[in-house]
């Protein structure tokens, strides 16, 4: 709590009283405290791969130019690096829009099994190069919905890409899409992966947290998706959480509203 005193003058001289205001600026400072702390983290995300292309720049500076294998490998770095700084900042701008509701949501109606089967095609060829199996179940009476269809992919593509790189060669993945006790809309993603340490669950669609960093950085990761997931989400009125049981896998759950109406009276 913050305590501003201000004293009220006589005109004749002398204090007639004092006023006191009290303000709560915990949030405030919570507030101010996140935001510090998101700038910290962009800072080091983006200075990781600049100090990496750098010292492979300077090393082809140095001579590596003359060995075509090497020079060839250290410009893969450099390009890989590049790639994710790219990938990076898009995440970053496409937050920032949805934190300033600029992102205006473009609503159509879409069907959501095509929706679903339209995802897994995009990651067919890891799908398959990974050796996973793949099943998408549509519950009864799931037909269309009213949802940003771009958005809404994306929603999917960061779930089905993390399915992916969090679990081992011959797993499985799950599409599935129903209707909630509320009578939402409910697509969830389950994997069989490498899942997630119960202390982590909690804190895992904060920007940039991670469970293990360099895993992420590994491949490729922005440390962003989920909370960019959440965020789209948020914009259509539904919610999303995560169960997930380590060493078992997991599962994302995010609803929706089903139909167009109960968008235009929230
Ligand atoms: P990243 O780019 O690191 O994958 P995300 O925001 O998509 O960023 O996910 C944050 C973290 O949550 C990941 O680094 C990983 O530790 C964990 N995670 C997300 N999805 C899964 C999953 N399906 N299985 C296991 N861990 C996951």
């Amino acid at each position: 709590v913050r305590v501003t005193f201000t004293p009220i003058h006589r005109r004749e001289g002398g204090i007639a009283g004092t006023i006191a205001v009290l303000q709560d600026v915990t949030e405030q400072e919570n507030l101010e405290a996140s935001r510090r702390e998101f700038v910290a983290n962009v800072s080091h995300e983006l200075r990781t791969p600049l100090t990496t292309i750098k010292s492979y720049a300077e090393a082809l500076g140095d001579g590596a130019l003359e060995d075509p294998q090497l020079a060839g490998r250290f410009v893969g770095v450099i390009r890989s690096e590049t790639e994710r700084m790219i990938r990076l900042v898009t995440d970053l701008l496409h937050l920032s829009r949805l934190d300033s509701r600029e992102a205006q949501l473009r609503y159509q109606e879409t069907d959501i099994s095509e929706m679903l089967e339209d995802v897994a095609d995009r990651f067919s060829f890891q799908i398959r190069q990974k050796r996973i199996s793949i099943s998408i179940v549509i519950r009864r009476g799931i037909s269309t919905a009213w949802l940003d269809r771009d958005q809404i992919d994306q929603v999917l593509g960061n779930l089905v890409s993390n399915a992916l790189k969090y679990t081992q060669e011959g797993g499985s993945i799950g599409l599935e899409a129903g209707r909630n006790p509320e009578g939402m809309l409910e697509i969830s993603v389950r994997d069989s992966g490498i899942g997630i340490p119960k202390k982590d669950i909690e804190r895992i669609f904060e920007r940039f947290y991670r469970v293990d960093k360099a895993r992420s950085r590994n491949m490729g990761g922005t440390g962003l998706g989920l909370s960019i997931a959440r965020e789209i989400v948020k914009a259509h009125g539904g919610t999303i959480s995560l169960q997930s049981e380590l060493n078992k896998g997991s599962k994302v759950t995010f609803t929706l509203p089903l139909e167009k109406q109960r968008r235009d009276q929230a």
